[in-house]
């Protein structure tokens, strides 16, 4: 990883991140294809950075709650792999889908092996297999979340786990087609149950940039112990930089240069490995679902410190 010289101004480098986000005010909208969503304030904006050395720094509403959305899909995944005898990548691939996260029509030309993890057909197939393999994928992710934030009372909100049901048409046609190609193990109800259950997890940017450390770490845990060999680490973090941020991947790899995945409740984890985890966080999105100030907050970061995997 590139450096800058002399001492690191964590805090500093997080206020010029914060003013380019603030200069994106009034661009991109909330997500309302989820209603419970609908009622962020727009203009809300956090980042916080916690260093593999333990320290902690943040900015704005970074102690705030918000919808973690597909920023759980990394620890979906992640803990699906902490499992031996998992064989996920039987039932999904590692590719960019150049698809938006909720299509269909690559699925059906692909026999139902969604292309990769993040986007929702693939998320659906991981939630799956963390079911078999823990007996409850959401409360396996909010489990490991309260852990390594040690923020207990972090939980799903069932105000927005119950809006994404009764709207999730396009999820349940998913989840079927995928059922349908025998490539989920449990019934559809009880995948899309646990699904939206931890789609619905609000957590805050500091909960997630704590939780999101292991992968700065090569896989150690917050308590020091091992998660996963660093080369899980390492290949989660390629799937996040190719994957991590809906079909603008390449576009925020382009300007930020790190590993990340973003929601539509507009958090983005990214990671610098071996120095740190962040996540910045403002609700309104853009075009294809990535927060438009999280990203301008991410760029404006790696720009001013230097700071990226290239
Ligand atoms: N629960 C959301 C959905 O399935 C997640 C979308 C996202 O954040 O990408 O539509």
């Amino acid at each position: 990883m590139q450096m800058t010289s002399g001492p690191t101004d964590y805090q500093e480098l997080l206020h010029t991140a914060m003013a380019a986000a603030e200069r994106t005010a009034g661009q991109g909208r909330v997500a309302d294809y989820i209603p419970a969503l609908a009622t962020a304030d727009p203009n809300a904006f956090g980042m916080a950075l916690a260093t593999v050395d333990g320290d902690l720094h943040g900015v704005g509403d970074w102690e705030q709650s918000f919808s973690v959305q597909s920023v759980s899909k990394l620890f979906s995944l992640a803990l699906v792999l902490t499992h031996r005898e998992h064989q996920l990548w039987r039932g999904v691939g590692r590719e960019p889908s150049g698809n938006p996260f909720n299509s269909l029509v690559q699925l059906e030309k692909e026999n139902g092996i969604p292309r990769n993890p993040f986007i929702n057909a693939g998320a659906l197939v991981v939630t799956d297999r963390l079911q078999s393999l823990t007996g409850d994928a959401a409360g396996a992710v909010r489990d490991f979340l309260r852990q390594e934030s040690g923020n207990p009372l972090l939980d799903t909100d069932p105000v927005v786990a119950a809006s994404e049901a009764e709207h999730g048409h396009r999820n349940a046609a998913l989840a079927h087609f995928i059922a349908s190609h025998g490539n989920l193990e449990n019934p559809v109800e009880t995948v899309l149950d646990r699904y939206y259950a931890q789609c619905s997890i609000a957590a805050s940017c500091r909960d997630l940039a704590l939780a999101g450390r292991f992968l700065a770490r090569h896989g150690l845990r917050a308590d020091g112990s091992r998660l996963m060999p660093g080369s899980d680490a390492k290949r989660i973090n390629a799937v996040l930089l190719t994957c991590g941020a809906y079909d603008a991947a390449g576009e925020f790899a382009f300007r930020v240069g790190l590993p990340g995945k973003s929601g539509v409740g507009g958090g983005i984890v990214a990671i610098l490995p071996g120095r740190a985890a962040v996540c910045a966080w403002g609700p309104s999105l853009d075009k294809v679902g990535n927060s438009v100030a999280a990203v301008a907050a991410l760029d404006a970061f790696t720009t001013a410190s230097g700071w990226s995997v290239f």
